[in-house]
């Protein structure tokens, strides 16, 4: 059993890996400073001696004297917004935490020789103009933009992880994550699979942004887990950058369309404006994780989507 830091530990993905974690038996030491964590996500945890929240922002290196982070064995660094609308609504804290707070916790992994994983994003290769997207395209990201907070702080957190391994040895490994979804994001959350969802079960106009030709490759959550553990574990990936996603490459339409038909709704679609910078196409090539992890996603959309809206349905009533 290895003692284990989480950042972002009362997020979406911090919450379900830290649950994961505990199940396995590891000591977790949970990391928010709750800008857009929230306790619900983690409160069956505190009760568990497995697992103990610090409220802190890792923003701040002041965060390494914390006492509960001595003798650390791993990492995950996934603390910061996510969501287009939490990452415009906080952009310096979205700048902050991934090159700050990504520094920080390579310090941290510097000083006890601790495994680490940094949870990049395939916002990374942003308008991409080539399709799909393996590691090595360098992407084509506007610096001055409403994606830009994100996406470039993403990217200088992979130039801090790639640093701290060329010149310190620190065994660091970057997930490139695609859209990942289940149950459990915010009700505001905004991101389109809950938006769809929660719209389908209340019989409200699902809004569609654009005319929906844009696509998008969704991840059960449990696959996206599943990806990072393996990450954590190997040492051929020190150093390097490892797209986690489903290749199965879906537009918003033919989402908003399956979510329709899986809820059983009566709602229609209505259109709206498309966000300035919004992505055209995305779609993951994961032979690195393939071959490196031996790892590809096992939860097919329509899988996933269901066990998406039996949960969201069950927390409605
Ligand atoms: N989107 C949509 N309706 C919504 C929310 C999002 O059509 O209610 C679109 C959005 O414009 C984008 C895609 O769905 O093209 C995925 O958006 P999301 O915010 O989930 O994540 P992104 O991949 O853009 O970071």
């Amino acid at each position: 059993m290895s003692k284990v830091v989480v950042t972002g530990a009362a997020g979406f993905l911090g919450s379900h890996l830290c649950k994961e974690l505990v199940r396995q038996k590891h000591e977790v030491i949970g990391l928010d400073n709750m800008c857009t964590g929230q306790l619900a996500n983690i409160q069956p945890l505190l009760e568990d001696d497995r697992f103990t929240f610090v409220h802190a922002d890792v923003s701040s290196p002041d965060v390494l004297f914390n006492t509960e982070l001595r003798e650390v064995e791993q990492i995950y660094h996934l603390a910061s917004p996510a969501s287009p609308r939490f990452y415009q609504a906080m952009a310096l804290e979205t700048i902050a935490v991934n090159t700050n707070g990504t520094k920080t916790m390579l310090e941290l992994a510097k000083a006890w020789n601790a495994k680490m994983v940094y949870t990049s994003t395939s916002e990374i290769y942003g308008d991409p103009l080539v399709h799909p997207q393996s590691e090595d395209y360098r992407g084509n990201v506007a610096t001055l933009g409403p994606r830009a907070c994100y996406d470039e702080a993403k990217r200088m957190g992979e130039v801090y992880c790639y640093e701290y391994y060329r010149l310190y040895r620190v065994p660091v490994k970057i997930a490139r994550l695609f859209n990942t979804y289940s149950a459990g994001l915010r009700n505001d959350d905004g991101r389109v699979i809950s938006n769809f969802v929660t719209q389908a079960l209340c019989g409200k106009e699902l809004t569609v942004y654009g005319d929906g030709s844009q696509t998008r490759s969704f991840c059960y959550v449990d696959d996206t887990i599943r990806g990072l553990q393996l990450l954590m574990q190997c040492d051929e990936a020190n150093g390097e950058a490892v797209n986690l996603g489903n290749p199965e490459e879906c537009s918003i339409n033919t989402l908003a369309n399956l979510i329709i038909k899986l809820t059983g709704s009566v709602s229609g679609i209505t259109y709206h404006p498309l966000p300035a910078d919004d992505p055209k196409v995305r779609r993951p090539v994961i032979e690195k994780a393939r071959a490196l992890l031996g790892w590809q996603p096992e939860v097919t959309l329509e899988q996933g989507l269901t066990l998406t809206i039996e949960n969201y349905r069950r927390q409605m009533h």
